[in-house]
């Protein structure tokens, strides 16, 4: 896979794995989907939580004590090469096993007990059962077996690549009488199915029994993964909307409704009464978050109406000061730790601000429009100072009111306001034009309607009082189709020393000898390259394009967007790399600041 390189390789991708899904779809469901796992770097849907989370440190000292190294040339070779893999494939190869007996099985059954390994010496016996698999590898399969214990297997697959070769594989398996054209078109036909399955229930294992039991039906796929509490399902979005003459234009004639966008965290809420636990929540990509807010599950049953057995809801969760009853920033509650909540944490209180309903005793509301949907919600709860529906407001013909109710969120500390299609479906995972956010930033001057959340690729050594801290990052945005990051400019203002202290300390260990092998760049100029883990919010005055990077280049032609007076906002603990601004968003804020 790794020889696939340029144009068309994608599709080259998709025929290796479509080959390799092919000849395992004669076991069960379930090996193919760890299969599809494997290839994503995962051992479970992500609601499951099953993240295995090694540090380099555990990595490097299994590969010293595997190879008989001083850990000492390892952490020299890993910043030489920035690729832990290459490494351990390097020293493996100065002791060579002869021939490979690790079969696919072990190796995954291996990382899951590495998983599950807790405990107060958990750091050492991770460690061990690293050591056990490298010993049987060979010098390639250590490659993969640390690569994939890093997370990046560098085989240059997406997901949504890994999506394509299953799709491609289902299809040569059910049908195998079809002629080779038509197997292209019949496989991008189901993988725009299981996408949209997945969507709705996102666990492959689950779509692929679905359509291994039911091939006559697997174009009714949709149909046969349905929400389940317990399951969640990928949010609704929203696209920016820049101004007042924007939301003339766009609403003309529409029955909408507009809500006050809070400034907190997404929460999924799933209940039922007959399970243990009743409460659930996940997060916006689908973590389970339920231990981050043990104080919810009270507040939840008690605001509930007793004769609601099952339900998913869609809120926002926000701290709150209670003395002032005021919303306090999303900072507040993302400092929580998934794991440990403090008793200084629960000092902040959590209110729960519910705007929409998806499912509720046994039944889909998903087809249903938002004016039912929040009919639904509004008669299954009782308000209380800690569960609230979102505050909204119906518009007709009436716009008028718009900047009043605007100028109300923001009083109340909110980011200012949703405005929905009272009409429209609940879309599961798309950015949709029935929902938009119209943000303050607009208001503020900046002729970009809304902030930014960008992947930090690099940085630069800070001079004078910040010597020996990062002075300044480089950032990137995300490009959905080529899953391909794209630099886009250089952030040093809105960072305190402090801040840079602290970013310091958790990128330090980031550095990498390379870029990133998915960073589309154009010259080096930064002085270290780090590797891609952390998402910032970042606001511009404005956008403008530059020969130096490259985002959304493949929009714009030769030069990429750039920013202008870019300013640090945030931290984007709850985005993942390929959550971050993608490089369309980005193509579609700048044509809005031109005008076009
Ligand atoms: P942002 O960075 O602006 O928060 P995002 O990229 O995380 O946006 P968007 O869909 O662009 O996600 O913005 C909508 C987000 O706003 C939701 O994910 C949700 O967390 C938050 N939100 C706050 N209030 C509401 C509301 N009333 N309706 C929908 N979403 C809301």
């Amino acid at each position: 896979m790794e020889n696939c390189k340029g144009e068309g390789s994608k599709e080259q991708l998709k025929v290796i794995l479509s080959q390799l899904f092919y000849s395992v779809l004669n076991n069960t469901p379930q090996q193919c989907a760890e299969l599809f796992n494997f290839l994503t770097c995962k051992l479970a849907p992500d609601y499951e939580g099953a993240e295995i989370n090694l540090g380099d440190e555990v990595l490097m000292a299994a590969i010293s004590d595997t190879y008989d190294v001083p850990k000492k040339f390892v952490k020299e070779a890993f910043h030489k090469e920035g690729d832990l893999g290459i490494v351990s494939q390097t020293f493996a190869a100065q002791l060579p096993v002869e021939t490979s007996t690790l079969t696919f099985t072990e190796v995954f059954d291996q990382f899951k007990h590495i998983q599950q390994t807790t405990g107060s010496d958990s750091v050492k016996r991770k460690k061990l059962l690293i050591q056990c698999i490298l010993k049987k590898a060979t010098p390639e399969e250590a490659l993969t077996i640390v690569r994939w214990l890093v997370g990046n297997l560098k085989t240059g697959a997406g997901e949504k690549t890994v999506i394509g070769g299953l799709s491609r594989g289902l299809i040569m398996f059910l049908k195998p009488e079809l002629p080779i054209e038509l197997i292209e078109i019949d496989s991008q036909k189901i993988e725009g199915l299981i996408n949209e399955a997945y969507n709705i229930a996102p666990n492959y294992e689950e779509i692929i029994r679905q359509i291994l039991a039911n091939p006559k039906n697997m174009y009714q796929i949709k149909e046969h993964c349905s929400l389940k509490v317990g399951i969640p399902i990928k949010p609704m979005l929203s696209k920016s909307i820049k101004g007042f003459d924007e939301i003339l234009e766009r609403f003309q004639g529409v029955q909408f409704t507009a809500e006050y966008k809070y400034d907190g965290m997404r929460g999924q809420i799933h209940f039922n009464r007959r399970a243990e636990p009743q409460v659930q929540i996940y997060s916006r990509n689908l973590e389970k978050m339920t231990t981050q807010f043990p104080e919810l599950a009270e507040q939840i049953s008690k605001a509930v109406k007793p004769e609601i057995e099952s339900f998913i809801i869609d809120t926002e969760l926000t701290a709150y000061d209670k003395e002032t009853d005021k919303y306090l920033p999303f900072q507040i509650l993302s400092q929580r730790s998934r794991k440990w909540v403090t008793p200084k944490d629960l000092e902040t209180k959590v209110c729960i601000c519910a705007f929409d309903m998806l499912y509720l005793n046994g039944k889909s509301l998903l087809e249903i429009p938002l004016c039912e949907r929040r009919g639904h919600l509004h008669q299954s709860f009782n308000q209380c100072q800690d569960f609230m529906f979102a505050r909204f407001r119906d518009i007709d013909a009436n716009f008028d009111v718009l900047p009043y109710l605007l100028d109300d969120s923001l009083k109340d500390n909110c980011e200012g306001l949703m405005l929905k299609s009272l009409h429209a479906t609940y879309e599961p995972s798309k950015r949709s034009t029935n929902w938009f956010k119209f943000k303050k930033d607009y208001l503020e001057g900046s002729s970009v309607a809304d902030s930014m959340d960008l992947v930090v690729v690099g940085a630069d050594w800070g001079k004078g009082k910040r010597k020996g801290l990062f002075g300044s990052f480089l950032l990137a945005c995300y490009d959905v189709e080529g899953q391909q990051l794209q630099t886009m400019t250089k952030v040093a203002t809105g960072l305190t020393d402090e801040d840079l202290g602290v970013m310091f300390g958790k990128m330090k260990g980031l550095i990498i000898g390379k870029p990133h092998q998915s960073l589309l760049y154009k010259d080096k100029n930064v002085d270290v390259w780090l590797d891609p883990q952390h998402v910032w919010e970042v606001k511009c005055a404005d956008m403008t394009l530059s020969p130096i990077y490259c985002a959304a280049k493949n929009y714009t032609g030769d030069k990429g967007i750039a920013l202008r007076f870019p300013r640090y906002i945030r931290e984007r603990p709850d985005k993942k790399i390929n959550e971050a601004t993608s490089s369309e968003q980005l193509y579609d804020f700048f044509r809005k600041q031109q005008g076009v």
